[in-house]
């Protein structure tokens, strides 16, 4: 069995629909994964918000507004009456429930209970225009299977007990349609995994039972080896071992949504990322396989300031740096990267709510230095500390850009740098330049 995750891009309009369900109607029995359609959920956002100020005309507006987007839908998926009419009911039943919400005390509850509704009209929709089609699928009830615990952590164990009993309840279907993003908390609540969570759903359910493989579709083909907004010449990267991938997911390449790749890790599930647009093409095969020696991509993260706090007590004084990275835990400002000499260290975060405080607290134990607009550029690939002239081939790619911080050695897949965010471009480029397109 396989765990196909089609993003809202993918089911963004009735013809890109209609393309997701030839490429799910293989004949396996697969479990398919949906987002809401594009723009639906950042439209619930929108709604949401208007509740929260206490706004039900501006509220009311929006929804129209949206329901006139799937009246356009509707026309354009189903062919028959009788679809149309049963697609109709089911679209009216969900914005008459958010319409409800107008009336009454809106907090964070209500409020994901409303984005809940984008995924489960996408997979509705989805299984109608297949039954329509002739095709036997069944929707899966995420509410009824995804589960979070108190800690807001994912709950395997409910998750896989669930989803085999429904699972075994509709073993006569095709196909399975079930609902990405959303999930019940430990209290029994509506929740959800969070924005962009569908990617993390895929994984919890590959895991869950036993996939031989996930399929994240998105439109475009695979993870590239750099950003093709900032670069030219950019190439899908064929292969990536699962931490490879997690380092690029978690420094910002948007493909993959960073907390999808543990469970898949965990139960040595390959993940492949495909195009809806070109499904042909090989895409990106995330897997426990390692390529030794190779330099795989380069990812960013923006928005870094990087502080240093040097001290001539830090040498040969213990204690200096739990008191440092103390002060940016009581202000629960999370560190990146850190570098450190024997009189002074560097750290970046990415959040400046509570850089003032920070820096007034650090000034007690050494001079301070801020810079700001900086950009970390993480570069992956099997970095053994043993292999050989993988740190050359990175620091001399960028031997005339300023950099400010270099880190290797706690993890064998990455090296990061810190560079000025104006000099992003140009670092990218001389790397994909010099590692790639020798
Ligand atoms: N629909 C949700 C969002 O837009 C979840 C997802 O698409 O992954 O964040
Ligand atoms: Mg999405």
């Amino acid at each position: 069995m396989k765990v196909l995750k089609f993003g809202s891009t993918s089911v963004g309009s009735a013809e890109r629909m209609k393309d997701v369900a030839k490429l799910i109607c293989t004949g396996d029995r697969n479990i398919v994964v949906l987002s809401a359609m594009s723009g639906t959920t950042n439209s619930l956002v929108e709604i949401s918000d208007y509740l929260y100020k206490k706004n039900p005309d501006g509220a009311n507006e929006m929804i129209n507004k949206l329901a006139q987007k799937y009246d356009v839908h509707i026309e354009e998926l189903y062919s028959t009456d009788e679809y149309k009419q049963k697609a109709k009911e089911l679209i009216k039943s969900h914005f008459d429930y958010i319409r409800t919400f107008t009336k009454d005390l809106f907090t964070l509850f209500e409020e994901k209970v409303v984005l809940a509704q984008g995924e489960l009209i996408s997979t509705n929709m989805m299984n109608l225009y297949l039954n329509e089609t002739g095709v036997k699928s069944v929707l899966l009830p995420a509410l009824e299977y995804m589960r979070t615990d108190k800690n807001a952590e994912p709950d395997p164990v409910y998750i896989k007990e669930k989803l085999a009993n429904i699972l075994e309840e509709n073993s006569d279907a095709d196909l399975y349609i079930t609902q990405g993003f959303i999930c019940r908390n430990a209290y029994g609540e509506i929740d959800n995994l969070q924005r962009g969570g569908s990617d993390y759903t895929a994984s919890l359910i590959g895991a869950a039972v036993n996939a031989n493989e996930i399929q994240i579709w998105t439109d475009i083909n695979g993870m590239h080896n750099n950003d093709p907004r900032v670069v030219d010449k950019t190439a899908p990267v064929r292969n990536l071992h699962f931490e490879e991938a997690a380092e690029l997911a978690y420094f910002g390449a948007k493909i993959l949504h960073p907390t999808c790749i543990l469970p898949a890790k965990l139960n040595n599930i390959p993940v492949r990322l495909l195009n809806t647009m070109q499904p042909e093409a090989p895409g990106t095969l995330i897997s426990n396989a390692i390529e030794k020696s190779s330099i795989k991509a380069i990812a960013t993260k923006d928005n870094i300031t990087a502080i240093k706090v040097k001290s001539g007590c830090m040498l040969l004084v213990t204690g200096f740096l739990r008191k440092v990275f103390e002060i940016f835990e009581n202000y629960q400002t999370p560190i990146d990267m850190v570098t450190t000499s024997e009189v002074g260290v560097s750290v970046t975060i990415d959040n400046c709510k509570h850089l003032d405080e920070i820096v007034d607290d650090l000034k007690k134990y050494g001079t301070v230095t801020v810079d700001k607009d900086m950009v970390i550029v993480c570069v992956v690939g099997d970095m053994e500390w043993d292999n050989l002239g993988f740190e050359a081939s990175i620091v001399n790619a960028l031997k005339d850009i300023p950099v400010r911080m270099i880190s290797y050695g706690g993890s064998n897949y990455n090296v990061s740098l810190l560079v000025k965010a104006t000099d992003k471009q140009r670092a990218l480029q001389a790397l994909s330049t010099h590692l790639f397109n020798k």
